[in-house]
């Protein structure tokens, strides 16, 4: 049998999508991806569905190592002919132990490749403002082992150099041994006063930052109850200027906002969160399962280019429309000359990656609305329309259309259905007050979320309750749950915007 090929790919200091680009593409032509403990593990969206995952280390049988154990693993996943990946956090070369895995692979005759990633230090320095350089502060550089700090004295570290450096010094793996680090770098000749800043989950909206003395940094980080990962930076440049701390000064910076839509829709709206620099809290209400083997689907399908007019009233009634047609071999020709409406920008955005341009995108949100905004649009007297949208959709839109005199056909699609979660440490979390925000991006969320969650679980925490409009916020007011935000522009764009708003506005007051 061929053997396989293995990648050991740098996975970035943290944010996923801190990557390399080679990183990304290789991880697509993933057959086996094994995952460290500090990769992010969302980072395996960019494998395929099928890609068998590992995360390592794991626990090893008696006797192995947890390194032999990896080390026998990727061999055997490569002898068997796959594309193995290694994902390591922060960059493979550095203090990933690289050397031991490449080492075995050699001598089994497997080819492997390097791909470098930003590694943790150079992360927290951009996600921090803390320059590891700088013209008038540091002219030197050191990455450095927190672990062989302790009293060992068989350390292969040279503190003698280190206490009299007088430039940047980044300790990896430091935070268990932030005490002996300080002693032994006063020992040697560092000004207890030098500046010094710890900085855990870096680059992540759990990112956390302590600014002390090189003497107090270990009691300041005690009094603030900082837990790995974390490194630590000593040297002038630690006292850095807080204007610098773009990250940490995002609006949403810090807040946890739960998402409460299908698992895709929860994914994309937890992107959106990240890049305000919120943290995503993702407990999927709804599981959207598709309709489109009915009959009356496939019926209408075959004759879709007999239509006047068909409407997408949602981006996941196009994504599971296209899906069908793509399983039968067909695509967009399918809707020959029929005019095209989508209800928002989002549905449209998605018709458009399928090769439609829509004739009318109302940016309305109820049914009567788009009813009547078609109708002045278009005379639909004696016109065949068709909708394709969820099975749990109002009969609203289709009463408007039928008193202008259309012909409507109104076929489901999809249906939401409901999903169970364990609700235990999410209500813990509302409870301890460590929840900002929750949201909701429809009524059928709405009830998924409180089918699990008491009303009063939400109502008695500080977490205030966002809506993506108002049937939503409707839906919410009938259950007896206090909305603070309803969104302006009823999309998830908007009903993020809402939020920083709230929160920016809170920030001023
Ligand atoms: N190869 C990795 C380092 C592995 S050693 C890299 O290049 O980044 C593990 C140490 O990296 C942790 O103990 C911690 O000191 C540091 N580290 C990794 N990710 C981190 C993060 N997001 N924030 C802070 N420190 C991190």
């Amino acid at each position: 049998m061929k053997k396989g090929f293995v990648y050991l790919v740098g996975a970035g200091p943290g944010r996923a999508d801190l990557i390399t680009v080679r990183g990304a593409e290789i991880l697509k032509s993933a057959d086996c991806v094994l995952c460290d403990k500090l990769a992010n593990s969302a980072l395996l969206r960019f494998a395929r569905k099928d890609t068998e995952l590992l995360h390592v280390p794991k626990r090893t049988a008696e006797g192995g190592s947890t390194q032999d154990e990896i080390n026998r693993l990727i061999v055997e996943k490569a002898l068997a002919g796959k594309t193995v990946v290694r994902l390591k956090g922060g960059d493979p070369c550095i203090f990933g132990r690289a050397s031991h895995e490449l080492d075995v692979l050699s001598k089994a005759g497997i080819g492997f490749e390097i791909v470098p990633g930003v590694t943790a230090g150079v992360g927290m320095a951009a996600y921090t403002g803390i320059m590891l350089t700088d013209k008038e502060y540091s002219s030197q550089v050191m990455f450095v082992t927190g672990h062989e700090a302790t009293g060992r004295q068989d350390t292969a570290i040279d503190w003698d150099v280190l206490g009299k450096f007088g430039g940047t010094i980044v300790f990896y793996m430091g935070i268990g041994n932030l005490d002996s680090i300080a002693q032994r770098l006063i020992d040697n000749g560092m000004p207890e006063d030098t500046p010094a800043a710890l900085v855990a989950n870096a680059t992540f909206p759990t990112q956390r930052l302590v600014k002390a003395s090189l003497s107090t940094l270990k009691h300041q980080c005690e009094r603030q109850k900082v837990e790995p990962p974390a490194l630590v930076v000593i040297g002038a440049v630690a006292d850095s200027d807080d204007q610098m701390n773009w990250f940490m000064k995002k609006t949403l910076f810090g807040k946890n906002i739960v998402v409460t839509r299908d698992a895709a829709g929860n994914a994309d709206f937890a992107g959106k969160i990240i890049n305000s620099g919120g943290n995503p809290v993702e407990f999927a209400t709804i599981r959207i399962e598709s309709r489109t083997d009915s009959s009356e689907f496939l019926q209408a399908m075959a004759n879709f280019s007999q239509y006047d007019w068909i409407i997408f009233t949602s981006g996941n009634g196009a994504m599971t429309v296209f899906k069908a047609l793509d399983g039968l071999g067909k695509d967009a020709r399918a809707f020959g000359s029929a005019k095209v409406a989508a209800i928002g920008s989002a549905t449209a955005g998605k018709l458009a990656g399928f090769g439609i341009k829509a004739d009318l995108v109302p940016d309305v949100f109820t049914g009567r609305e788009l009813g009547m905004q078609l109708l002045g649009f278009a005379n639909l007297r004696d016109k065949k329309v068709l909708l394709l949208r969820s099975a749990i959709a109002s009969n609203e839109l289709v009463d408007v259309l039928a008193e202008g005199g259309a012909q409507v056909d109104n076929v489901a699609v999809y249906t939401a259905a409901e999903v169970k979660n364990d609700t235990s440490s999410l209500v813990e979390s509302l409870g301890e007050g460590t929840i900002d925000w929750v949201t909701f991006a429809s009524p059928s969320s709405v009830d998924g979320f409180f089918g699990q969650v008491p009303t009063g679980a939400v109502n008695s925490s500080k977490a205030k309750v966002a809506s993506i409009g108002p049937v939503t916020s409707g839906r919410l007011k009938e259950l007896g749950v206090k909305v603070e935000v309803t969104a302006a522009a009823h999309t998830i764009d908007g009903l993020l915007d809402s939020i920083e708003q709230e929160e920016s506005h809170n920030g001023f007051s």
